[in-house]
């Protein structure tokens, strides 16, 4: 939509007077007799360019715009080049701008020509470069700290304004798979609060992508109920994923979204490792007409699922890692035989069903690291989240704009 007039360099001369009264001449009173001496400033500044780059394009046989009634781009005739006021939001403050008006000599309608020559849309009151700004600043702290910081650097901006970019930049950010860097990632969900929704209300979940040179990047964000909602986190990749020969995923979360793709994504499910722990505590609550939560037997199953469930760091050898896999499958044989002879129906049926694809899984990430790496991303989105109230739609999108940040290379 926008033109880019610069297609030559063009030379406008301007010519500045100006008037201040001050009482001293201390640098803040300089600086503040600055500060309103600039929107008048910069007024002036970019109508003077505008105007010289309009009668520039105008003196040219073909225009680099065109008329949006019919499409002609040769003849026009100046209607102003003081017209009507318009606002718009600068990086510095909003300044108010006379339009630039031309008529098409085809068809005789006429036309505004400023948004045009500053490559902006039509009746859009803050460019790209400003809400962007404004979003990223709005992620990084809450709205009041945003307005606070602006403010002291002389953006008169009010915390609607970063709150509205913040939902504005984030409609342009887009997460999935890149297909430069490694077949390999990590899903995982955490509770986050939402406004009207008691505690933790809904579940934040996160697809990130291991990169070629360590670290990660998001490849997938999505804020829904607990059970589900996985399915979306992952739709946006499986474009890219066909390319890969082979995607490697761990994951606790319905991935039935990839049946279709059994012979390209491989999923270790690390269920064991974070959730089982998580899980016996409910399964112990359905056996409590033969347990009491916090009793003897209670803790006694409970600290040795722990045991078994963590891992070791720094642990590199081949033999170790099998020894001890050996010796966490005895221990585990014992505790699901001690909740037998106890009578822990429910709790033995869930360890009885865990228990392979808990050793698959260890095995495989004995090797790696011992903590997800989606706790570190869940570490950053709440440094934000948990200072607010949040919609699901402003909680979403103030963390899309975040994680972009930090971990995608987005910036301002
Ligand atoms: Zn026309």
């Amino acid at each position: 939509m926008g033109v880019s007039p610069c297609t030559t360099n063009i030379t406008i001369d301007f010519d500045c007077q100006f008037r201040v009264e001050i009482k001293d001449g201390s640098l803040t009173t300089i600086l503040s007799a600055f500060c309103k001496l600039l929107p008048q400033m910069l007024k002036d500044f970019i109508e003077k360019v505008v105007v010289g780059l309009g009668e520039y394009a105008m003196g040219l046989k073909k225009k680099p715009f065109c008329c949006d009634e019919c499409g002609n781009d040769g003849e026009f005739i100046w209607k102003t080049r003081h017209g009507k006021k318009t606002k718009i939001l600068t990086v510095f403050t909003w300044v108010i701008l006379h339009q630039l008006q031309v008529q098409c000599k085809k068809c005789g309608s006429k036309m505004y020509l400023l948004r045009k020559l500053l490559g902006m849309e039509p009746m859009q009151r803050i460019p790209v470069d400003t809400y962007r700004k404004l979003g990223l600043i709005g992620s990084l702290t809450t709205y009041r700290v945003s307005e606070k910081i602006l403010t002291m650097f002389g953006w008169a901006v009010d915390k609607m304004t970063v709150w509205k970019a913040v939902q504005k930049t984030a409609q342009e950010i887009d997460f999935k798979l890149d297909p430069e860097e490694k077949p390999s990632g990590e899903a995982d969900g955490t509770g986050i609060g939402i406004n009207g929704i008691k505690k933790r209300g809904k579940e934040l979940k996160v697809f990130v992508q291991y990169k070629q040179g360590g670290g990660v990047r998001v490849a997938g964000v999505h804020i829904g109920n607990y059970n589900g909602g996985w399915e979306k986190l992952f739709k946006n990749s499986l474009g890219v994923l066909k390319g890969f020969k082979k995607f490697l995923l761990i994951t606790d979360g319905d991935t039935s979204i990839f049946e279709g793709l059994k012979d390209k994504v491989s999923v270790i499910f690390q269920r064991c490792l974070w959730h089982i722990p998580h899980q016996l505590k409910y399964t112990l609550w359905k056996d409590k007409d033969k347990i009491v939560r916090k009793s003897r037997e209670w803790l006694h199953v409970m600290s040795e699922v722990l045991e078994i469930c963590a891992i070791r760091p720094l642990v590199d050898c081949e033999e170790t890692i099998k020894a001890m896999i050996a010796s966490k499958k005895e221990r585990l044989t014992k505790v699901i035989e001690y909740c037998r002879e106890r009578e822990y129906k429910a709790t033995v049926e869930y360890l009885e069903n865990a228990k392979d694809n808990m050793f698959t899984a260890i095995n495989n990430r004995l090797h790696g690291k011992t903590t997800s790496r989606v706790e570190r991303v869940f570490k950053t989105v709440n440094m934000r989240i948990n200072v607010g109230k949040w919609s699901v739609d402003g909680g979403l999108n103030v963390t899309k704009v975040r994680l972009a940040y930090y971990y995608n290379g987005f910036d301002a």
